[in-house]
């Protein structure tokens, strides 16, 4: 490999040596392993590239103040992405075999591993999709599950600096649809939003509830918390949000490490402008501060880095990088 400069990466593709690898045909999954390859030949007919029969994961693997190798609650993924597969019609991995996979790639391309310190991670993509030829609609008989690394550096850029949000005219779930799960085409339909909004100045998309575009979602890539002026934290609740793993932990770092009240709840567009913060969250960039959200015009503006934000992020990167005890379970040691 060239020499990674591991305190100037991005949050980009960087190709790795080994990744993990394992096909479903026949009603089963074969025996699985690392692979030095890169590429996918599939048939110009897999169901997966017509259909989008398909599904990702995020985590991520780092190195503690004490050189332990970690990652983040692996198995919420691992319990994620079963959710996620069951509603793709897609078959979930055998028991065990996320967690093998996980351990086996960060073993083997640990020489990829940032070291403690830089603000840089170990990127971990599990990624599950249809294989099969097809024309017609229908879900595919073939899978593969793929799970590579990748070493990243912080999701925006490394300065913290507050965001700047648009609430976006488009929607990225449909009600009842598959919002909540961690598909590839809610992303699809998110391209072009993104895109629109970057030309005009904005960081990211805020949807709205798809069904009466009143209470707030999530962004494109990451859930939002609010802080309210007397300090409690304030996270929007729907069954079209992608449930975070990142928001989950914050929710109980909140409550268990910094006695702040919690209120999970359907949050009103028309409300915003009562709340002292905003952030963004998501395993990429842990916690972002936003600056202002823009409503066509109408701006609210938020206190960027606050107080309540910075503590959460404080204390989750800590417990992340094991300078703050985790909670039970909350670091799966690789060795
Ligand atoms: C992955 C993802 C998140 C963040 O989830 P984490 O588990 O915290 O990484 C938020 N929103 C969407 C739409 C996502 O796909």
């Amino acid at each position: 490999m060239e020499t990674l400069d591991f305190g100037s990466l991005s949050f980009a593709y960087t190709k790795t040596d080994y990744r993990y690898v394992t096909n479903y045909a026949d009603g089963r999954w074969d025996a699985g392993g690392l692979s030095r390859d890169a590429d996918i030949t599939l048939n110009e007919s897999a169901c997966v590239l017509h259909y989008c029969q398909a599904c990702f994961e995020g985590m991520k693997a780092y190195r503690t103040k004490d050189g332990r190798v970690v990652c983040f609650r692996p198995e919420l993924n691992e319990a994620r992405m079963a959710d996620s597969c069951r509603r793709m019609v897609m078959p979930v991995l055998p028991e065990g075999r996320f967690l093998e996979a996980v351990r086996q790639t960060v073993r083997a391309n640990l020489s990829y591993l940032p070291p403690y310190g830089t603000g840089a991670s170990l990127y971990l993509r599990p990624i599950m999709f249809g294989t099969t030829p097809l024309l017609g609609v229908k879900p595919a008989k073939e899978f593969q599950f793929r799970l590579f690394a990748s070493p990243v550096g912080p999701y925006f850029g490394g300065s913290v600096r507050a965001l700047k949000l648009r609430i976006c005219d488009f929607d990225r779930a449909a009600p009842r649809g598959t919002g909540h799960i961690k598909a590839g085409l809610n992303y699809a339909m998110s391209l072009y939003a993104i895109t629109d909004a970057h030309e005009n100045g904005y960081d990211e998309n805020v949807y709205l509830d798809p069904a009466t575009r009143t209470c707030i979602e999530e962004t494109g890539g990451a859930n939002m918390l609010f802080v309210s002026k007397q300090g409690h934290l304030v996270v929007p609740a729907s069954s079209s949000i992608l449930p975070s793993i990142t928001r989950r932990s914050l929710i109980q770092v909140a409550k268990d490490y910094l006695n702040l009240s919690v209120e999970e709840r359907p949050v009103k567009l028309a409300e915003i402008g009562d709340f002292a913060e905003c952030g963004l969250c998501g395993t990429a960039a842990v916690i972002s501060p936003v600056g202002s959200i823009d409503d066509h015009g109408k701006i609210y503006s938020f206190e960027g880095f606050g107080p309540v934000i910075r503590k959460l992020r404080q204390t989750l990167t800590g417990i992340q990088m094991g300078d703050i005890p985790a909670p039970e379970g909350w670091l799966m040691e690789i060795d």
